[in-house]
């Protein structure tokens, strides 16, 4: 039986032998990120095969309007109800943990259910759950919106910041100073929206896919197959990760999501305003939206001096480009959100002193 380091060994060299052309491939999830950066595994490629990190750090890619509403709403008195990567990333006015030492409630979650719990105990204070992430996250607040209606919680709502995967792709393989020849698709994600919906990406763009698992193996797997594309001209998706991912996708899940929310433009950190990559509370929900629940400031302006956060989430830099990685800017002191996140590619790359 191989062991998983000599089939790494193994795919390696099978991708040194299928003499690839000088290419780019660009993961669009943390969890890749973090695998690649954990295992070393660009070390292992050919000098003309190079990975490199897109938006696929959800409190990463959150723009800075959000992180200040989100902001102005713990300062106004509701409990904020989060996972815990949001708590330290830093907005125009600070950051959650900043609202914190000043008297706001933050409170971290471990399931978004909870956030219900903590309106029934607090009835005489607002409830705001953060709706930040990608598909993967998305259904689990789409289902405690639900719940909320259902129980007519009249002191919880939803800061919905959610984005969908595919249209911040389609961008950044329309964009020539990006340079990617290949994606290499996000794994969690794509249980949820399944393998097809990389298709219309390799219509348009004639850009191969791979869905690619999380153990090294997996990885390198879905790069072979992204080569394997590169040189026949052939792009399309391939699924490397069929044990979990379904071509349709997860319809439960699906369903869930089409219940709560709807299309709505998106506000993308690095790369903009992105037509149709984000979700809207649907209307039949309007009452949990907590974007009109509190009165909020136009959002200040503030770009962070030095940091090439946005760079780096499009893939034209490199963590190590930055003159303040590892210097000024490090997990403990972190300038930029993806030094912050456990998700974030500088984070990854600083944890584990690997180059990219
Ligand atoms: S190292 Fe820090 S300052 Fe530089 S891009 Fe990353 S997060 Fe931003």
């Amino acid at each position: 039986m191989v062991g998983a380091a000599d089939r790494c060994r193994e795919l390696a060299e099978a991708i040194a032998q299928a003499a690839p052309p000088p290419m780019t491939i660009m993961e669009v999830c943390g969890t890749h990120s973090h695998a690649i950066a954990r295992y070393g595994l660009s070390q292992l490629l050919p000098p003309q095969v190079r990975l490199v990190s897109g938006p696929g750090c959800p409190v990463c890619v959150t723009a800075d309007e959000d992180l200040d509403a989100i902001v102005q709403i713990a300062r106004q008195g509701a409990i904020i109800a989060t996972f815990g990567d949001m708590v330290r990333v830093a907005g125009p006015r600070g950051s959650l943990a900043d609202a914190r030492a000043i008297g706001a409630q933050v409170q971290v979650l471990y399931s978004p259910m909870q956030s219900l719990q903590l309106a029934e105990s607090n009835p005489e204070r607002q409830v705001v759950l953060l709706g930040i992430g990608f598909e993967t996250t998305t259904p689990a607040i789409a289902v405690t919106m639900a719940e909320a209606a259902a129980r007519d919680l009249g002191n919880f709502s939803v800061y919905c910041a959610h984005k969908i995967i595919p249209p911040a792709m389609a961008v950044l393989a329309a964009d020539p100073e990006c340079g990617i020849d290949a994606f290499l698709c996000p794994g969690h994600v794509s249980t949820i929206i399944g393998s097809r919906a990389y298709e219309p990406l390799v219509r348009q763009f004639g850009t191969p896919c791979a869905i690619g698992g999380f153990a090294p193996t997996e990885i390198l797997e879905a790069v072979y197959a992204l080569v394997l594309q590169v040189t026949s001209g052939q792009p399309r998706v391939d699924n490397c990760y069929s044990r979990a991912v379904q071509p349709e996708g997860n319809p439960t899940a699906l369903a869930a999501i089409a219940d709560a929310f709807e299309p709505a433009d998106a506000l993308w950190r690095g790369v903009g305003l992105i037509p149709e990559s984000g979700l809207q509370i649907a209307d039949r929900y309007a009452h949990l939206d907590a974007r009109s629940r509190f009165e909020l400031e136009p959002a200040l302006q503030r770009p962070i001096d030095g940091c090439l956060c946005g760079q780096v989430l499009q893939g034209k830099a490199v963590p190590t480009d930055c003159p303040a990685f590892g210097t000024t800017c490090t997990p403990q002191s972190p300038i930029g959100p993806c030094m912050v996140s456990s998700e974030g590619s500088c984070a990854a790359v600083y944890r584990y002193q690997t180059v990219r």
